[in-house]
């Protein structure tokens, strides 16, 4: 159902019928006029110009049309179909009057599109009967598209919202990196990816330096600040859309490179610890003039088969307690069980 009718639909504010007439002969519509003029609830236009028809149907947005044969200029039948055609009446129905009850007529009208059939001068009550019918059955068609309308609209609302929630559930509200969560979720993924296409994945576990002191020294909220540029340079460190930098939890980052060799996720972690130390973040450890510093533990694995992910975290893991017990400030590799 197309807005127009829509439209017709909420400006027709009290369920009324509104009726077109559209016939040549101003005696019938004055006929007609009379017939309902007692009706309550049935509003009635006359258009005596049939070219008129369709603009005057989209003017008044009538329940039903109440359509004459027989007009000098234009078959009646060929406006039915320009109705059933047209976006602002395809749906409106259509009484035909005819001057006479013939199956032949009565065939072809229905055929062109008319939904009922009605010999002139009809009878009041059958006339006001099968309007209010038409009306309604129109009305409530109306009603219903409305509301499957409205349902389409609430449906692409809450794929929206969902969407917004899924990255509000996946993101961590201080740095807006991934949170652990995620993290868990993705590297399992590529995990399993990487194990299907026998292919090389790489983790970065990174950890800032002396942190403790950091925030003894400078404040909690200093400390924030200075996680929220750490998070920064983590996520500026990689360009591929696959890699994930992400917030493992309190002081400490990881970053997920699919497809990555160690030459390679060795080059990112040197120069994501480059970066950082170059940020320049004043530091009293290790010494009173320091800079704010990360240590960070990488390893890569092509993933064997029934093995899991735990693993890589494992060895990136022992590859940062290596880095921090041999000064901090330094990328090393860890070492697979
Ligand atoms: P190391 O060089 O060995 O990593 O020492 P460290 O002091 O960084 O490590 P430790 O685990 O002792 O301390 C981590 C500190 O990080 C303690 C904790 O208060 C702080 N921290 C964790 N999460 C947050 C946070 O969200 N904001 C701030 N400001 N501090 C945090
Ligand atoms: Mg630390
Ligand atoms: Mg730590």
């Amino acid at each position: 159902m197309i807005d127009l009718q829509i439209e017709a639909f909420r400006s027709n504010d009290n369920n009324k019928s509104m009726v077109l007439l559209v016939d040549d002969q101003a005696m019938i519509g004055e006929a007609i006029r009379r017939s309902l003029s007692d009706e309550a609830n049935i509003d009635f236009h006359f258009c005596a110009d049939p070219q008129q028809a369709i603009n005057q149907a989209m003017r008044i947005k009538p329940t039903v049309i109440l359509q004459d044969l027989i007009m000098p200029g234009l078959d009646g039948l060929s406006l039915v179909r320009d109705y059933r055609n047209h976006p602002a009446t395809q749906d409106i129905p259509i009484i035909v009057l005819s001057t006479k009850e013939d199956p032949l007529i009565k065939s072809a009208a229905f055929a062109a599109g008319a939904n009922d059939y009605l010999v002139k001068l009809p009878d009041t009550i059958e006339l006001v009967a099968r309007i209010r019918y038409h009306s309604k059955s129109y009305l409530t068609l109306l009603q219903r598209d409305e509301a499957y309308r409205a349902l389409r609209v609430s449906q692409q609302q809450l794929l929206d919202t969902n969407l917004v929630l899924q990255r509000l559930m996946n993101s961590d509200g201080l740095t807006a990196l991934s949170n652990r969560r995620h993290f868990d979720e993705y590297l399992e993924l590529e995990w399993r990816r990487a194990m299907r296409d026998k292919t090389q994945l790489s983790l970065l576990m990174i950890d800032v330096d002396y942190f403790k002191s950091y925030n003894d020294n400078f404040g909690h909220l200093a400390g924030d600040e200075a996680l929220r540029r750490v998070a920064d340079a983590i996520r500026h460190s990689s360009n591929r859309s696959s890699d994930l930098p992400a917030r493992y939890g309190g002081e400490e980052f990881a970053l997920v490179l699919p497809g990555t060799s160690p030459g390679g996720a060795r080059l990112v972690a040197e120069k994501l610890r480059q970066t950082i130390a170059a940020l320049n973040i004043p530091h009293i450890a290790p010494q009173a003039d320091a800079c704010l510093t990360v240590s960070i533990g990488l390893s890569t694995m092509t993933p064997q088969q029934s093995s899991h992910c735990r693993e890589l975290i494992l060895a990136a893991d022992k590859g940062l307690y290596t880095a921090k017990h041999n000064g901090r400030n330094q990328v090393v590799v860890g070492e697979q069980e």
